[in-house]
């Protein structure tokens, strides 16, 4: 009720003035329709829903757009963003429905989402739509309930090279604690609704940044002190398991610093600062090493944003703001990686024996998400050793550097200089921050082939096996998730088609 509502009616694609959402009914997927996957976590522990009700026949409706939740309004948002560089005017939900919000048992409170669930008044020359690859691939990484598949034909060109082929429409419903992005904001300055921003801006502030008190003169610095701090941390996670989201514009960027809108992402497999996960991204604007920079564009723009109204100290407050950035991202890259490799405590070359190892498995090409698992695994009388069984491939990989017996020594300095440290502890902890499953291409592919053969196993085993990435699980090593990439992983393209 808070926020402006545009006022044309149905699902019209116009420029819209005045709003952040549009109402926006869903159109129904094309029977029938096949409950693929659903997240028995989500299920319970976010939507306190017992696990009976998805044997309603009525729940895989409800949960494709085909039914309507009591009470909810369904709406599109409407933003704008920066997209490879560039504004890009107005973009919008324009294949998504947020059907509602949700607060929970726990006290949480979430926002419902439907996506690929038809046409809104964003849609431009969209067609409302989600394939089944990108859907899986989207269930897979968000916090999702559900996958609908359908028979509904969708007709995509999924490499760019001029043959359009005939896929099958899904729809994935997804919760976030918001949704709201930087072109949320970006595109009512734009346009001069300077009214209608502020009134977003306080219900942001209101809902999401509880301890900004609303009358507190500095809110919108705070406010911006905020998203750029948590900006520089998520992308320091992100460096810090080796992910690339690969499509970075403004209008993917949450205001509360969610991992979300998942196009061609990719963790890489051995590590390189020029992955670029995206086979669209030419340029490689969004190369893994390129994301801490990118951040910094795109909270820029987010200061462009708020500059209609902040007065000009608090512009000058904000722009000094903004020059922390490296330094409050590289502190916490830097913590990141120290704990990955087990240290407790600082000290000076710190920084020299992780960028040490970097290199190594650069030079190398070891597997990224292994070197540091098995460094996780292993006994440090065996590290020292240096011989390794098949089971320990990427250490093994890794010594293969002639420096491997160097960085070795400083490591094993470096950890015997912690007091009263044993090595299962130091396993313990490290096993805690390094994964030894992601996400990587070739699983999400091995899924989605099966997908469009409506063999959808594949698809809830990622996604029981991603719901703790760092156990050890029994049938994810028999399906390889933790074992040497196959070979034809080095081939597989992700495009921005979806
Ligand atoms: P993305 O690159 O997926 O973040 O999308 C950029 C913009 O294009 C967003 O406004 C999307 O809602 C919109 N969009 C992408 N695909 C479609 C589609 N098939 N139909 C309608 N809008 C779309
Ligand atoms: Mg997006
Ligand atoms: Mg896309």
């Amino acid at each position: 009720d808070a926020l402006p509502l545009d006022e044309v009616d149905g699902n019209v694609i116009h420029t819209v003035k005045r709003s952040v959402f549009s109402e926006s009914q869903p159109s129904p997927l094309k029977e029938p329709l096949t409950l693929a996957a659903v997240s028995q976590d989500v299920l319970r522990n976010i939507l306190d829903l017992n696990e009976s009700v998805i044997q309603n026949e009525e729940f895989v409706r409800c949960v494709s757009g085909g039914k309507l939740f009591p009470g909810s309004v369904p709406l599109a948002h409407r933003y704008g963003g920066h997209q490879f560089g560039y504004w890009a005017g107005q973009l919008g939900d324009g294949r998504a429905h947020l059907l509602g919000e949700y607060t929970n048992r726990k006290g949480e409170r979430w926002e419902v989402q439907l996506k690929g669930s038809g046409k809104t008044p964003y849609s431009r020359s969209g067609d409302g739509r989600a394939v089944i690859r990108s859907s899986v691939r989207e269930f897979l990484r968000s916090e999702a309930l559900s996958l609908v598949v359908s028979e509904e034909p969708v007709w995509r060109d999924p490499f760019y090279n001029g043959s359009v082929i005939k896929e099958r429409g899904a729809v994935v419903l997804r919760l976030a604690k918001s949704w709201f992005r930087i072109g949320s904001l970006e595109i009512l300055t734009r346009t001069g609704e300077l009214d209608v921003l502020r009134t977003l801006l306080d219900f942001v502030i209101k809902e999401h940044f509880k301890s900004i008190a609303t009358n507190d003169p500095d809110k919108y610095v705070v406010f911006f002190s905020r998203v750029l701090n948590e900006t520089a941390h998520l992308i320091a996670h992100w460096m810090s398991v080796g992910f690339a989201h690969g499509v970075c514009n403004t209008d993917n960027f949450s205001l509360l610093s969610i991992s979300f809108d998942y196009g061609p992402f990719g963790f890489m497999e051995s590590y390189d600062p020029n992955f670029v996960p995206n086979t669209s991204d030419d340029e490689g604007r969004y190369s893994i090493g390129a994301q801490a920079n990118v951040g910094l564009f795109n909270l820029q723009k987010l200061l462009e944003a708020l500059k209609p109204l902040l007065t000009s100290d608090q512009l000058s407050q904000s722009q000094q703001i903004l020059r922390e950035y490296p330094q409050i991202y590289h502190q916490r890259f830097h913590e990141l990686f120290k704990a990955k490799l087990g240290f407790l405590g600082n000290e000076e070359k710190d920084s020299y024996v992780i960028a040490f190892l970097l290199k190594l498995m650069e030079d190398t090409g070891a597997d990224f998400t292994m070197t540091f698992r098995q460094l996780s695994e292993v006994t440090l009388s065996r590290l020292q050793k240096g011989s390794f069984a098949p089971s320990l491939w990427a250490l093994s990989d890794l010594s293969s550097h002639k420096h491997f017996r160097d960085w070795v020594q400083l490591y094993l300095q470096r950890l015997s200089r912690i007091m009263s440290d044993s090595d299962e502890e130091r396993q313990h902890r490290m096993q805690g921050v390094n994964p030894r499953y992601v996400l990587r291409n070739w699983m999400a592919e091995s899924a989605i082939r099966k997908a469009e053969k409506n063999d959808y196993s594949e698809v809830t085993l990622l996604q029981k096996t991603l719901m703790e990435p760092f156990m050890e699980q029994e049938e994810a090593e028999r399906a390889g998730y933790a074992s040497k990439p196959p070979s034809w992983a080095q081939q597989l393209r992700v495009s921005c088609s979806s």
